[in-house]
């Protein structure tokens, strides 16, 4: 009776099951473990009692041998033969153990809360593909040894799958780039092809279940944030690493004034009083041009436009000055005027405040716009990275080329826009050798025979091809 007026009863009805179907599918497994709780403990009771009521002589008669009545007559002999009293009790102490611990096993095995892992420990990493994953990553080291400035972040072999019943889905299949201090690092490729997963495995934000990170490493100073604790992991999340998603509508709780929810996140990370909070807030709010600051602390998510509401995601992630900015496509959900005012704003706080950025966008405008350096992914890999002018001006990867082919340019409006045919592989049914390999004009077989690795290409580039556009700088054509 109580199960239904659970929610997930509730779910089922709205989505037009019968009763018959919501007793079948959602409530029997749900009341199965209670039943065989029950059933158990109610066994191992009735031979506690049959046990009691034979050691009073109420029970089975002699000749019928009983634990109740054999413990009864072992009694008159307890100092002279205490086995005769002694086995029969440790007998029915073992009886109604193992059915009472038959009773939590059978539970275990039908619990649908602990089938689905549910009630796991949510764990930020398991080596499941660890050796898949070092290979990778020995890989990217031989392909970016050479770097000049300090490297704040280190990515090794990424790897973070969802289980979705019994398909398995590589979001992100081994993932390699190093994040140096104060540039900006773009990270392009289609809708699909793992970035938002890639950004959300660094801090472990990824929804477990059915997500797991299943291989590699994140180096920040010498600690690996997939390992390290929670309490610590969540001061790093808003204090040295900082957010800001694709849609501020969905990232905003729509219950809470703007200038609460950036208050929150000020004094989660330092120790001010709510006066000084506030204070803090409106400035921030005036820092990224938020017309009337002071009045717009008291507005609801829903009270401001878009552009308003990811200028205050924005104020929010730059609150604890963070060292480390993660930028989910935070310009995608504004019309172009508004992205280009929010590019600016974020270029010029990047250069005022020396931070290092991660910015994930679709669009290669933006990347020749802002970044310094860019990696293209696909299919959950990283295909190409190096500078973003180089690549920009000549690409190695014939994905790469085909996307730039994809995006127009003012004054050639004669020139075809390029479509990439085909569709990028689906993430559960990857393909043996290059994923791009379907869609690609210069593949050969030997492209789809084996995995191709990273390899380095010469000015801090690697491309993950083996027919590259460019190597080392010359054309191959
Ligand atoms: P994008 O590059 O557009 O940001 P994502 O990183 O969001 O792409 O998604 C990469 C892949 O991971 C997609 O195939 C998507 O279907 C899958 N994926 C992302 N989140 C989940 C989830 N919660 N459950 C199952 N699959 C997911
Ligand atoms: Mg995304």
């Amino acid at each position: 009776v109580s199960l239904v007026r659970r929610e997930f009863i509730d779910a089922a009805r709205l989505a037009g099951y019968s009763n018959a179907r919501i007793i079948a599918s959602e409530l029997f497994p749900n009341v199965l473990p209670v039943i065989v709780i029950a059933t158990s403990t109610t066994i191992g009771w009735m031979i506690l009692e049959t046990a009691g009521l034979s050691f009073l002589g109420l029970g089975a008669q002699p000749p019928q041998a009983d634990l109740g009545s054999m413990l009864g007559e072992g009694r008159r002999q307890l100092f002279t033969a205490p086995h005769v009293s002694i086995i029969p009790g440790l007998m029915i102490f073992a009886l109604v153990m193992s059915i009472n611990l038959m009773g939590d096993g059978v539970r275990d095995v039908l619990d649908p809360r602990l089938k689905s892992g549910a009630l796991g420990r949510p764990s930020a990493r398991t080596e499941v593909a660890g050796n898949r994953a070092k290979e990778t990553a020995t890989a990217g080291e031989t392909a970016e040894a050479a770097t000049e400035a300090e490297t704040v972040l280190d990515v090794r072999g990424l790897a973070t799958e969802f289980r979705v019943g019994a398909e398995v889905y590589r979001a992100v299949g081994g993932v390699d780039f190093a994040l140096r201090a104060e540039e900006c690092l773009g990270l392009v490729g289609e809708s699909g092809s793992g970035k938002s997963v890639t950004a959300m495995s660094l801090l472990g934000l990824v929804p477990t279940p059915p997500g797991r990170i299943v291989g590699g490493r994140v180096a920040y100073r010498d600690q690996d944030l997939l390992d390290v604790s929670y309490a610590r992991l969540r001061q790093l999340r808003g204090g040295t690493f900082a957010c800001v998603f694709q849609d501020p509508l969905s990232t905003l709780h729509p219950l809470f004034t703007v200038g609460d929810q950036i208050v929150e996140v000020i004094r989660a990370h330092q120790p001010l009083g709510h006066a000084k909070a506030h204070a803090m807030a409106v400035e921030l709010l005036k820092l990224v041009h938020m017309p009337n600051a002071e009045r717009r602390m008291d507005a609801y998510p829903h009270e401001l436009s878009g552009g308003m509401r990811q200028r205050v995601c924005i104020a929010m992630a730059l609150a604890n000055d963070p060292e480390i900015l993660i930028a989910d496509e935070p310009t995608t959900a504004l019309d172009v005027t508004v992205q280009a005012q929010m590019l600016k704003l974020l270029n010029r706080l990047r250069a005022d405040r020396k931070a290092t950025v991660l910015f994930i966008t679709h669009d290669f405008g933006v990347v020749s716009e802002i970044c310094d350096r860019v990696a293209v992914m696909y299919a959950g890999r990283i295909v190409e990275i190096g500078p973003a002018e180089a690549v920009l001006a000549e690409p190695a990867h014939p994905y790469t080329r085909k996307l730039i082919d994809c995006v127009p340019v003012l004054g050639e409006s004669r020139r075809r826009l390029d479509a990439i045919p085909g569709l990028p592989p689906p993430v559960n049914r990857l393909p043996a050798g290059c994923a791009f390999a379907e869609r690609c004009p210069r593949a050969r077989a030997e492209c789809r025979a084996d995995d191709v690795a990273l390899a380095p290409l010469g000015d801090g580039r690697s491309v993950r091809c083996l027919f590259p556009l460019v190597s080392g700088g010359a054309e191959l054509g």
